[in-house]
């Protein structure tokens, strides 16, 4: 058997052309959506997360702005303007780049952002209403996912989902939003005994370590589906995912690659979340 590819940068081009008809149509109607995005000091992977934002926003016609602050920026500065961003009627989605510099605690700007433009959807309210199974924002990685599996009519009800990692912006929202779907779902994680026993269970088997190429054919079940949210580099500098794709592609029934897979999902949920604000669509 070889896999059949969810093509992440293929969907996302799809997702995107629809975007752009929406953008427009709401343009006609006085409504111009706009992202803005905060970023603090100088981290060269979130300057390069920040620059592939801003590009895809304009891709759809959508506006977009990107606050660059000073490392030395005080929290209480922070949140003052994270306030003036809430108060601003033509910012719909507000995204504050992490890791922030250690003086400043991410958890209160987080909780600082309106719910109403929390676009990353990781605001404690999102998050309360995703696991209730509210309408809400739902974080972009997890949301992408959920998307890639749909485009494949890849049914979840009464499977056996293995989610390895559990973080707060990956691993624990795809479990909920998988157990949402009516799967069985199993989380693993770095204290996990025996992963194996869990991962050649899965029907559906998540992968979000940041462990390069750590599950390989002999983890997973024939038939699976594989889902590989790791972008890590190997030791010849080459981007790869937490899963060994050559030898799990000839036993799994899809598989995303690395890259081309969920990446660039991520980036257009992002905008899709922003398409909703500006909308007005997020329940508050
Ligand atoms: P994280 O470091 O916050 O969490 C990693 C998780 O993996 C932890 O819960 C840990 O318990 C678990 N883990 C680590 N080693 C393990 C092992 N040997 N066995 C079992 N579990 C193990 O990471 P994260 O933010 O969730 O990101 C995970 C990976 O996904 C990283 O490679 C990251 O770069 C990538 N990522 C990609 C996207 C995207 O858009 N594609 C978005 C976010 C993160």
């Amino acid at each position: 058997m070889t896999a059949e590819i969810i093509n992440g940068k293929e969907l996302s081009t799809k997702l995107k052309a629809s975007m752009k008809i929406e953008t427009e149509t709401l343009k006609r109607k006085g409504i111009v959506p706009h992202l803005t995005v905060v970023l603090v000091g100088d981290n060269p992977a979130s300057r390069s997360y920040v620059s592939g934002k801003e590009k895809a926003s304009q891709e759809i016609g959508m506006s977009s702005e990107v606050i660059e602050l000073p490392t030395t920026i005080s929290e209480t500065e922070l949140l003052a303007l994270i306030q003036q961003l809430n108060d601003k009627p033509s910012v719909h989605g507000i995204l504050v780049q992490l890791p922030l510099p250690p003086h400043i605690k991410e958890q209160h700007i987080i909780e600082a952002i309106h719910p109403s433009k929390d676009v990353d959807g990781f605001h404690p309210l999102s998050i309360g209403r995703m696991i209730t199974g509210q309408d809400t924002f739902i974080s972009c990685t997890p949301y992408g996912i959920m998307e890639m599996l749909r485009s494949k009519n890849i049914s979840i009800e009464g499977k056996h989902a293995v989610v390895i990692g559990r973080s707060n912006i990956v691993g624990k929202p795809i479990g909920q939003l998988l157990l949402n779907e009516n799967a069985t779902v199993t989380y693993c994680h770095s204290k996990t005994v025996d992963l194996k026993a869990y991962t050649t269970q899965a029907d559906i088997l998540i992968v979000a370590t940041g462990v390069p190429q750590m599950i390989n054919a002999d983890h997973i079940k024939k038939g699976a589906v594989v889902i590989d949210v790791g972008i890590n580099r190997n030791e010849e500098g080459k981007l790869v995912g937490d899963v060994d794709f050559e030898s799990v592609k000839e036993k799994a029934a899809f598989i995303t690659p690395v890259p081309r897979g969920v990446g660039p999902m991520t980036i257009t949920m992002l905008l899709k979340n922003t398409l909703k604000a500006a909308k007005g669509l997020a329940g508050n």
